[in-house]
């Protein structure tokens, strides 16, 4: 096997990474003092100096059940060894894919009946996004093409999931977004936006549109790449709901980050009773070991597919959709969750988290807000808690956080100036609250 070992040289491997290697979010100056990380282990990443982190945003919010668990190594290799490959296009089909989907119906908000898998979170928005508007097009009503997203939603990279997202560096640097789109304010509720308030937006951008030219709204439950958990009011997405089924207009509930237990439930749909019409989901589903994704269609949506001809079909279509060895992983992902009570454990400890926090940071002048659902949590920071002032972007907070954080042994991300915490849902307690009093310390150096 190609060795990786850091015997090679870690400082060998920074070079070449500055030669051949595109990040996501490319730039060099964040290379100036990377970390080269050379192994998992639960809740911990390790660095080629043999330093040791807690992974407190579980990777990129995928690593539901930490790193590296010998179950899901044994599920991929067992599904390797019998079928690494078999399409699931027309007439193919695989008892990985089959029991995954069969699995998924059972634990998806009700009414969700159907899945396609991708291999990730951004096609599966392409996916939701292209499924609206097809299913409007087979009903007869092909001018319903317009997509309804939110600002400070993320959704993805690709063309049509950057053009739904509502973080502008995400999409104007890359052109114009694709015709077709528009977006409104979501509801933050420290800073003055409300449910009511939110959903009102809504109704009033599907008139101003046109509900005969709306086809979809898509929002995450939990604003998180984009917004930096964002928690919305109790009454938000029952109004959305409401509001969706009064003009026709498909509600696509984008769980990648908050799906597979991570808000204390299955989904976080089931906070609010919602049925969405299309469910997306990726990250947690195979606990971050292998990349998949996918989308779920209520049982409306699933009859518009059984109903047109043959050659009027839902002709989307990806190569690895339905790839045995991540659906075996992910089934593996699903039985451990279940199995280890991980989605209860997840609203416990969430609880918790966000108990320590409020107590070693109340008083602080400069933390704005904490909130969270289950183990996602945010921390708002502000330059000034009377006004709620944001930081100048020359004060760099993210990059400040981001050293001290280190410093403590933690490792996440900052968003829209609040510091996001998503530790593996199966994270020992005791670490749960050294992470809590790693990040109190934390805030308390920078400030
Ligand atoms: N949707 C949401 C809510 C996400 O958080 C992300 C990624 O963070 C995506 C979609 C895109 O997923 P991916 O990066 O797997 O393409």
């Amino acid at each position: 096997m190609t060795s990786l070992a850091p015997a090679d040289g870690a400082a060998r491997w920074v070079e070449a990474d500055r030669l051949h290697l595109l990040h996501p979010q490319h730039h060099p100056a964040d290379l100036a003092d990377p970390i080269l990380w050379v192994a998992g282990e639960g809740v911990d990443l390790i660095d080629a100096a043999g330093n040791r982190y807690l992974d407190a945003l579980s990777g990129m919010w995928n690593l539901h059940l930490g790193h590296g668990r010998p179950e899901l190594v044994a599920a991929a290799a067992a599904q390797m060894s019998r079928l690494a490959f078999a399409t699931a296009y027309a007439g193919s089909t695989h008892p990985a894919v089959i029991a995954l989907a069969e699995r998924l119906a059972a634990l998806a908000p009700p009414g969700i009946e159907a899945f396609f898998f991708t291999n990730g979170g951004s096609d599966a928005t392409d996916s939701a996004i292209r499924t609206a508007r097809w299913v409007w097009r087979a009903r007869g009503r092909p001018d319903k093409t317009i997509i309804l997203s939110r600002d400070l939603s993320y959704h993805g990279s690709t063309v049509g999931a950057a053009s739904a997202t509502g973080v502008a560096e995400f999409s104007d640097p890359f052109g114009p977004r694709l015709p077709g789109f528009a977006r409104i304010a979501p509801p933050y509720p420290y800073r003055g936006l409300d449910g009511a308030g939110a959903a009102a937006a809504l109704e009033r951008a599907i008139l101003d549109l046109g509900p005969d030219k709306v086809a979809a709204f898509i929002a995450e439950p939990v604003l998180g790449g984009g917004g930096g958990v964002i928690v919305p009011d109790a009454d938000y997405f029952p109004r959305v709901r409401e509001i969706c089924d009064r003009y026709d207009v498909l509600l696509i509930l984008d769980e990648v980050i908050t799906g597979f237990g991570r808000t204390g439930r299955w989904f976080a749909a089931e906070h609010w009773g919602l049925r969405p019409d299309i469910l997306q989901f990726a990250k947690g589903i195979t606990g971050g070991h292998l990349p998949l994704g996918g989308i779920g269609v209520s049982a409306a949506i699933k009859r518009t597919l059984e109903s047109v001809p043959a050659e009027a079909r839902w002709w989307h279509g990806l190569t690895s959709s339905g790839h045995p060895v991540a659906c075996r992983v992910a089934l593996e992902t699903i039985r451990i969750i279940a199995d280890e009570g991980l989605v209860e454990r997840s609203a416990r400890l969430g609880a918790r988290l966000l108990d320590r926090l409020r107590a070693g940071l109340a008083d602080h002048p400069q933390v704005g807000e904490v909130r969270g659902l289950g183990l996602l949590a945010g921390i708002e920071l502000v330059a000034d808690r009377a006004d709620r002032r944001r930081f100048p972007a020359a004060f760099d907070l993210a990059g400040r956080l981001r050293a001290a954080l280190r410093a403590q042994g933690v490792v996440t991300r900052v968003v829209n100036d609040t510091l996001c915490l998503a530790p593996p849902l199966t994270i020992p307690e005791d670490r749960l609250d050294a992470l809590a009093d790693a990040v109190a310390a934390a805030i308390g150096t920078v400030f």
